[in-house]
């Protein structure tokens, strides 16, 4: 971890996803203009740490590193390490002179039941969790017209979400229409969507999700006059970084009008989740397929995306592409549940129709 200055401003360069071990007066806004959070290794990093990490020590004949790798999701270099240091003691503690398979996966128990934290080290559940989750998004993002491009979709574990579904950045753009926000609406309820017909669970990254949804639904109502209350701006936007809230809203408006906003905001959201519900339910099998494919590499393009949906297959490690998994597979793996919607929404937020 290390702060420095540049011509941009203070930047907090964290060589870790775990922003609960620095100091919280150092995170307070204001104090550091950009946070730049350094990715952990994928598979393929993690076999190549493990490979250089290995080179010195005898290993067995059954020892493969790939799968090792393919078991260390959310590992960084340094646990790596300490999994590969752990083999050996294991190793030397049998009076063997190489280190076999068997000393890496318990070295591996040990490195992870031994981590502070859970969700550093995915377990394979939240594993599975994320897949679905990020295929969710993915699935919408490449399938619905008006959207960007998928760019990279990944479970890898960085910042504080597990999983991340990447389009080009909306804020890179001069403008966008009406059409294209809702595109991006529908993609941001598909994570949610995904969650609850394939994990039966709330994931919180559903959570972030539903909070950017609603906060881009009001941003249409309230900024750019895309609703039915027509082109207005409602309320006045102040900057107050100092007070540790990004922007406080001044009400410039009655309370009969705070309500017919809500609702309008209400109605962009649930439009969105309805519209990515419609094409996940069409194109179920092609959510598990991306979820599968995920599962074993980790990180997908868009091609790739697009290419397990357009052919119905299953990518391999090594990009062979296999037959969809048949229902035998998935029913272990999916838990539909019919009926719940939008349960994080409850409450003040939109409540499905
Ligand atoms: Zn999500």
């Amino acid at each position: 971890m290390d702060g420095f200055e540049s011509n941009e401003g203070v930047i907090l360069v964290a060589a870790t996803n775990r922003p609960d071990v620095l100091d919280p007066a150092l995170l307070r806004p204001g104090r550091f203009d950009r946070r730049v959070v350094v990715d952990r290794p994928d598979v393929k990093g993690r076999e190549a740490i493990l490979k250089v990490h290995t080179k010195k020590i005898p290993l067995g004949d059954d020892v493969d590193l790939s799968v090792l790798a393919r078991g260390t999701p959310g590992m960084a270099g340094a646990d790596l390490a300490n999994l590969v240091n752990e083999a050996a003691l294991n190793a030397a503690r049998q009076n063997r002179k190489v280190v076999m398979q068997i000393d890496f996966e318990q070295s591996k128990d040990k490195v992870l039941m031994g981590a502070e934290r859970k969700s550093l080290v995915m377990s394979d559940k939240e594993k599975r969790t994320t897949a679905y989750h990020e295929a969710g998004h993915a699935l919408v993002a490449a399938l619905i017209p008006n959207s960007d491009q998928v760019h990279k979709v990944t479970i890898i574990p960085r910042g504080m979400a597990l999983g991340l579904t990447q389009q080009l950045p909306i804020d890179d753009k001069l403008s966008y229409d009406k059409e294209q926000l809702e595109a991006r609406l529908a993609i941001l309820m598909a994570g949610r969507i995904a969650d609850e017909m394939f994990s039966n669970q709330k994931s919180t990254g559903a959570g972030n999700d539903i909070e950017r949804a609603t906060d881009l639904a009001r941003k249409m109502v309230c900024e750019w006059g895309m609703s039915e209350l027509g082109p207005m701006s409602f309320g006045q936007k102040e900057e107050q970084i100092f007070l540790g809230r990004e922007i406080a809203q001044h009400r410039d408006y009655s309370e009969a009008t705070a309500i017919r906003i809500d609702e309008q905001v209400r109605r962009f959201v649930q439009y969105g989740y309805d519209v990515a519900k419609g094409i996940i339910e069409e194109n179920r099998q092609a959510l598990i397929n991306i979820a599968e494919t995920l599962l074993v590499r980790e990180v997908l393009d868009g091609e790739e995306v697009n290419r397990i949906i357009r052919e119905g297959v299953v990518l391999s490690a090594t990009g062979k592409a296999t037959a969809s998994p048949d229902d035998g597979h998935t029913q272990q793996v999916l838990r539909p549940e019919g009926g719940r919607r939008l349960p994080g929404l409850e409450g003040e937020r939109p409540q499905p129709a």
